[in-house]
């Protein structure tokens, strides 16, 4: 079933939570609503959901309009903290949703039975079946939920948060296990978190939304290599900022500390020198040319090349404060002369060739750089 929100917005009093929201899933997508807390994720899978309604904007499934107050929406919602029923086993937890339909739409005691061992299975809960919530650690319980919410065959799964309380290793092995679940049945489905990499792991499609507005959808794949807006490229990873300008002739070039303009302390090229020759440490202080326009520019830190002699165009002049060699990638923190710490991260191979030890003075540039204009 495809989903279809138009132009949602959505107000708490004053504040608003969803500033004129559009999203379309294709009928058997898995999205992930990636974003910071308070950045209108929930407020959007509510409404989608139908247990909360827009200010304005509609929400479509198929193509037709939903109703309000719509109990057919055949929706499934998994929460962070779904409270099961504790008073009930697994197997009955899982049966609930069966149990309560109006009796005209109810299966038999037997096609019930049938139907949580099937997802007892899928579940890889088989063996759990008598247990109560409280017999079962975190990562089994969300997956009885998850069973729950299936149970009633619906056509649209929504899940917040649904891994959000577990710890790291179970939160892995939940990814893993609904990608393929997603797999198998291809409910269209979609899922919050504010974290990125369940988020690149997860999804086909990825909706990075910030302070009440969508700012990129796209594939994990665009939204990690072609970040619509600074926004999404900060939210995707960590990265070095640098100032630097555009030229008249549109080149672009970095400068080592902050750049200046003319008004500035450093008056002209020759004055530069001068305090250059005065303060050794300051000697590749670049400044930018009249007309040129200021710019910041970003690279990860595995887009960082790090050298031992200094580098042609450029290149930074850094001290090694701190070297995590855990991994294929060693994780190094620099500080720039102006003190500006820089991450770079290179392969293991590099730094026991390069021999780089803490306290080393390097050189670094960004092989790639990205700009926001
Ligand atoms: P997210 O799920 O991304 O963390 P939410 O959609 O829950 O964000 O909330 C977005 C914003 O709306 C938050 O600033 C939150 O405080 C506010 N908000 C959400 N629900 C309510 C509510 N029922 N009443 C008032 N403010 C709310
Ligand atoms: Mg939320």
């Amino acid at each position: 079933m495809g989903i279809s929100a138009k132009n949602i917005c959505k107000r708490y009093k004053e504040f608003v939570a969803l500033d004129n929201v559009s999203l379309d899933v294709k009928s058997g997508e898995l999205v992930a609503l990636l974003g910071p807390s308070g950045s209108g994720k929930t407020s959007l899978l509510r409404i989608i959901s139908g247990l909360d309604f827009p200010d304005s904007g509609s929400v479509e499934f198929d193509g037709a309009e939903a109703r309000t107050n719509d109990q057919d929406r055949h929706v499934g919602f998994v929460f962070q903290h779904y409270a099961l029923f504790k008073h009930m086993t697994v197997f009955e937890n899982i049966a609930f949703g069966l149990r309560v339909r109006n009796k005209k739409y109810r299966p038999t005691e037997f096609a019930i039975r049938r139907k949580v061992v099937k997802l007892l299975s899928l579940v890889h809960l088989e063996a759990f079946w008598d247990r109560y919530p409280s017999q079962l650690s975190g990562g089994q319980r969300q997956r009885v939920a998850l069973a729950r919410a299936l149970a009633v065959e619906p056509q649209v799964l929504l899940l917040d948060e649904p891994f959000g309380a577990l710890d790291a290793k179970v939160r892995k092995e939940l990814r893993r296990w609904m990608r393929k679940l997603h797999n198998d049945m291809h409910i269209t489905s979609i899922f919050v978190t504010h974290d990125q990499e369940e988020a690149m792991e997860v999804a086909d499609r990825v909706v990075v939304m910030n302070s009440s507005r969508i700012e990129q959808v796209g594939t994990p794949e665009d939204v990690y290599h072609v970040p619509a807006n600074a926004f999404v490229y900060d939210f995707m990873g960590n990265y070095n900022e640098f100032d630097g300008w555009k030229d008249r002739d549109g080149r672009i070039h970095i400068a080592e500390t902050d750049v200046m303009d003319s008004a500035d302390e450093v008056a002209s090229n020759e004055e530069a020198e001068t305090e250059a020759l005065l303060l050794p440490e300051k000697k590749r202080i670049l400044r930018m040319p009249d007309g040129a326009k200021a710019i910041k520019l970003y690279a990860r830190p595995h887009e960082m090349l790090v050298s031992r002699s200094p580098l042609e165009d450029d290149g930074i002049q850094v001290k090694v404060i701190h070297i995590n060699p855990a991994g294929p990638l060693v994780k190094m923190e620099l500080e720039s002369n102006s003190n500006r710490v820089l991450q770079a991260e290179v392969p293991k191979s590099v730094l026991d060739k390069l021999t780089i030890k803490r306290d080393d003075i390097l050189f670094v540039r960004p092989k790639v750089t990205r700009i926001f204009e």
